[in-house]
């Protein structure tokens, strides 16, 4: 398991652009909601973010939305500045928000944890 941020996220998004739009030429103009705007062109900007300041507004500003920058807890939902990830096999995670965190780790008060005792 590990912290997941949204930092992380910010800190990955042009690796993620470049590994999505490899295929495409740079420049080639990307229609939803970034029209004019090419693969190159977008490319760059993110290239040339600061990622240790910059915020999901200043990803949106560039890609045309939010999806690489939000991080949302698999239990209630809600987005999130952190989630703690778990590996459910080798190809999915489960992330969770610190409140259900607690929640869970309320849920167990009182029982002794099953994963430490001797069979
Ligand atoms: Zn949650």
């Amino acid at each position: 398991m590990r912290i997941i941020t949204e930092r992380d996220l910010i800190r990955d998004v042009a690796k993620q652009w470049r590994e999505q739009y490899q295929r495409y030429m740079p420049s080639y103009q990307i229609l939803a909601g970034l029209a004019g705007k090419t693969v190159g062109e977008i490319q760059a900007k993110l290239d040339a973010l600061d990622v240790e300041t910059a915020t999901p507004e200043d990803v949106k500003a560039i890609v045309g939305n939010y999806r690489k920058t939000i991080l949302e807890c698999h239990e209630c939902g809600n987005r999130c500045k952190q989630v703690v990830s778990f590996d459910v096999d080798d190809d999915s995670t489960c992330e969770l928000c610190f409140d259900c965190l607690i929640d869970a780790l309320m849920l167990i008060n009182g029982f002794t944890p099953s994963c430490s005792e001797e069979e």
